[in-house]
């Protein structure tokens, strides 16, 4: 959904509990169940918003040592905070844009699907392994 700026603003603290299908979507993973995101926003003052809460979601991975497909459920604890884009234009050179979990947005709201799809994303691993290849290696 899609929850403008001005509503936070508005209310100081909106919660949000969404539900969200992946299955269209295209990912590097395939995300087998739809996605439970409970997600707190904050309004922090001068437009900048933090982002807290929790994503569920399953993901459907193959192995790179046997090649197996297995699912890996996901927890990720969301803790970022967006800024409008144009901040971090005006204000390049007085702080560097590569601070960890700092985000921004373009327009007046922000789209709990792309923030849901983001951290899928950052939490799909490179190289993942089922179960018992991960075990192996850690014998070995
Ligand atoms: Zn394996």
């Amino acid at each position: 959904m899609k929850l403008e700026i001005q509503k936070i603003i508005d209310e100081e603290k909106v919660e949000v509990n969404e539900t969200l299908d992946f299955s269209k979507v295209e990912m590097p993973a395939m995300v087998v169940e739809p996605v439970k995101a409970k997600l707190i926003f904050e309004n922090l003052g001068n437009r900048e918003i933090l982002v807290r809460g929790e994503i569920q979601a399953k993901l459907r991975l193959t192995c790179v040592v046997c090649l197996d497909e297995f699912d890996e459920e996901l927890k990720i604890e969301v803790n970022e905070t967006y800024i409008p884009q144009t901040y971090v234009e005006n204000r390049k050179e007085e702080r560097p844009i590569e601070e960890l979990s700092e985000f921004t947005y373009t327009g007046n709201f922000l789209d709990t699907f792309e923030i849901v799809r983001d951290n899928i994303l950052e939490f799909i691993p490179p190289y993942p392994k089922c179960p018992k290849c991960a075990t192996k290696s850690e014998e070995s």
